[in-house]
């Protein structure tokens, strides 16, 4: 849009108590204006009889009024009236409208404007508008459709109709065109122009969301080329270790598991390899339900890596899921020269009585601190010099001071708890490294192609054979006792337990049950039979580890813990998990909860207690019983609490839609996704698209349009 017309007072009508209205509204141009779109849209029909009333649509009509009646009703008084013409009755109600008793009495003649609704076939008006009229005024013959917009008290929503229908004739000319004919015709867009006028102005519901549709698909392909623009820069810019790969690797590796890898498993590798030998850098995300197996997955292209005498890491979230990674790969890794070590903020400085070969153990002693400081000089060395070959740890890998000598691979596990786009950035002498990003729930495929869109995406879809699909039951606090009682009979057969419950220690502001008085209350009462520990997050890193220990020992047989359970830890032996004030947690994190059990060949369950009664509450809890599956569970999250709060924190950088709401847009998004690619194939540096390369200049800047094509 050009200078002249970008100016607000152009339009008539606008003074500068407007301006400022318009302008807490956000709205300080004309292009601002026309973006400023409606919410809902309303139906006016013409004046009808009484007996043509109905429809959608606001309706009016005419007639006497023959009765009236005040019913005192508490806590909802109301006024009714009856109207009647030559065709019929109909009846007006209005709630908490005393005075009208003086103004609207029996023989008054009136015009009615409202949504009618049918009770025992009358139609009847429920806050219907209404002014006295009489037998000469004109009646209404026009059918109206207007836009109804998100307004404020300074700005009613028809005033902002007004200037918009107002800025028209002068806003639309400068509107141009982003894609060609063929494009629009393929998926039945209309014209950008259009789609400004149709939105704010359209005859019927078809119209405007016919117009809304083109606009959603343009904010889609702004995000989508944005995008893709932003890959090729990277590609171009940065250049990945080549890690080779042969058969008789893929039997060296092959041989370390205990089991056979899944179809699903073997796929996602593959994608991982091909990644892996490109010479670019790979940014890969690997999703599957929970115990689907990711981390062998990640272990594999790990030693990849180090067979090409490259140095991986992998991230974790906390240190628990760190140190289990750890016994995890060490166990793996028994007799192997594959040196491992483990970095968190508790690896103590004088740890460092290394030898190559075998892996370490690592004290138990904590020594708090930021882990740079206290960090082991021999370690930093011998990770700088190469002789580590996989780092495991949490964030304290990045950190300013440590560097790799040639780092190839690193993976993010659960990358939900570590923030969506902060991607880990770790140091190395050499390349860039190639990137695994491991999430903890599916994404759901909107989510897939709109903020993970710079990923490559690997699905694991089957779990390891032999798993049973786990029991979930949604019970009353009242029938707590006969879940206790099958947590017994489950210990009594060998297995353990999880208790999880929404806080550490009970607080005066939150009712909610907690880890240390349920842990009290639970070794002295229904549990007093039974090995109890506590797990949170209040706990030292060295009393967490020994108490995952023991676990794991069968050492104890519950785990009264909070959250801190909720990503990676994996003990095949526990059956049961018991989630108590269930309606505290959200739908993925109830999901991550239950995959802690169901992890090894025993049938296991999942108890929620909760006596929530909100709509939302048992909307939660009745997913959790009618699906094991992580995909379904992840939709329906995303719908009950939208993107932002999908992934735990409201995050930055996340593209922002005025009309676009993408968990609703899946087919237009794919459309949006492949279109895109198309265009910059065909037109890498946007050449032939000058409207829509102004936009997208608009959100990247020149400079990296400059480094494309
Ligand atoms: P997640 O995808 O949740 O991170 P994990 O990688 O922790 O899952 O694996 C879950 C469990 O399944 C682990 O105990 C792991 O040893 C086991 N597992 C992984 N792959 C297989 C397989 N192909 N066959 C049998 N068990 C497997
Ligand atoms: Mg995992």
């Amino acid at each position: 849009m050009n200078k002249a017309v970008t100016d607000l007072s152009c339009i008539s009508g606008i003074g500068p108590a407007r301006l400022s209205a318009l302008k807490s509204l956000g709205i300080h141009s004309v292009s601002d204006l026309l973006e400023y779109f409606p919410r809902d849209y309303r139906a006016e029909s013409a004046e009808k009889k009484i007996s043509d009333l109905g429809g959608e649509a606001i309706q009016q009509t005419r007639g006497n009024v023959v009765a009236v009646n005040y019913i005192p009703a508490r806590p909802r008084p109301r006024f009714e009236a009856t109207l009647e013409d030559e065709t019929g009755k109909c009846a007006l109600t209005w709630f908490n409208a005393q005075y009208l008793r003086r103004s609207i009495h029996p023989g008054a003649y009136l015009r009615v404007k409202g949504k009618v609704q049918f009770f025992r076939g009358i139609p009847q008006f429920v806050q219907p508008k209404w002014e006295p009229i009489d037998a000469a005024t004109p009646s209404n013959t026009d059918s109206k459709f207007h836009a109804v917009y998100p307004a404020s008290e300074r700005m009613p929503s028809d005033v902002i109709a007004r200037i918009i229908e107002e800025a028209m004739p002068l806003a639309l000319p400068e509107i141009e065109e982003w894609f060609d004919g063929d494009l629009l015709n393929r998926h039945g867009l209309p014209g950008r122009r259009e789609a400004f006028e149709k939105i704010h102005l359209p005859r019927n519901i078809a119209e405007a969301m016919r117009a809304r549709r083109r606009l959603v698909y343009d904010e889609l392909m702004l995000m989508q080329i944005g995008l893709g623009i932003a890959k090729k820069v990277r590609d171009k810019r940065l250049a990945a270790p080549i890690l080779k790969f042969d058969k008789l690797l893929d039997q060296r590796i092959r041989q370390r598991f205990p089991f056979v890898l899944t179809a699903g498993q073997q796929n996602a590798i593959y994608d991982v390899l091909r990644d892996l030998a490109s010479g670019q850098p790979m940014n890969r995300l690997l999703q599957g339900d929970v115990g689907s197996g990711k981390t062998s997955v990640a272990l594999y292209a790990m030693l990849v890596a180090v067979a090409n005498k490259m140095q991986a890491a992998i991230l974790a979230p906390t240190e628990v899921l760190a140190e289990q990674h750890f016994l995890t790969l060490r166990n793996l890794l028994k007799d192997s020269n594959v040196r491992i070590e483990l970095f968190t903020h508790r690896t103590k400085a004088n740890s460092a009585k290394k030898k190559t070969g075998g892996g370490t153990s690592v004290p138990l002693n904590a020594n708090l601190g930021v882990f740079g400081q206290h960090l082991p000089q021999t370690l930093l060395k011998d990770l700088s010099n190469g002789q580590i070959h996989i780092a495991i740890g949490t964030q304290a890998l990045i950190q300013e001071d440590i560097e790799f000598a040639n780092l190839g691979l690193v993976v993010v596990d659960e990358q939900h708890r570590l923030g969506v786009r902060q991607r880990a950035v770790l140091k190395s002498k050499g390349l860039s490294p190639h990137y695994l990003v491991m999430t903890a729930t599916p994404i759901p495929r909107t989510l897939a192609l709109s903020y993970f869109a710079d990923f490559d995406v690997s699905t694991i879809d089957e779990l390891p054979p032999g798993r049973q699909p786990i029991h979930t039951k949604w019970i009353r606090s009242s029938a707590a006792s006969q879940a206790y009682q099958f947590i017994r009979e489950e210990i009594a057969n060998g297995r353990q337990a999880y208790i999880v419950l929404p806080q550490i220690d009970e607080s005066s502001e939150d009712s909610a049950k907690s880890v240390v008085k349920e842990f009290e209350r639970l070794s002295k009462g229904p549990l007093s039979d039974c090995r109890l520990a506590m797990l949170h997050g209040q706990m030292s890193p060295d009393e967490k580890q020994a108490v995952m220990e023991n676990f794991r020992d069968r050492k104890t047989d519950v785990l009264v813990a909070t959250t801190v359970i909720e990503v990676g830890i994996d003990v095949p032996n526990a059956t049961v998990i018991l989630i108590d004030n269930a309606e505290r947690f959200g739908l993925s994190q109830l999901h991550q909860l239950r995959g802690r059990v169901g992890r090894g060949e025993h049938l296991s369950h999942c108890i929620l207690i909760s006596d929530a009664d909100s709509d939302e509450a048992r909307e939660r809890l009745n997913a959790m019983t009618k699906t094991t599956s992580g995909f379904e569970i992840a939709e329906m999250d995303l719908k009950l609490r939208g993107p932002g709060e999908f992934f735990g924190t409201r995050q930055h950088g996340l593209p922002e839609f005025k009309l676009a709401d993408i968990t609703q847009e899946m087919e237009l998004l794919s459309q949006a996704k492949s279109d895109a690619a198309e265009i910059l194939e065909a037109d890498p540096r946007l050449q032939n698209h000058s409207a829509l390369r102004a936009a997208i200049k608009r959100q990247l800047g020149e400079v990296a349009l400059s480094q494309i094509g």
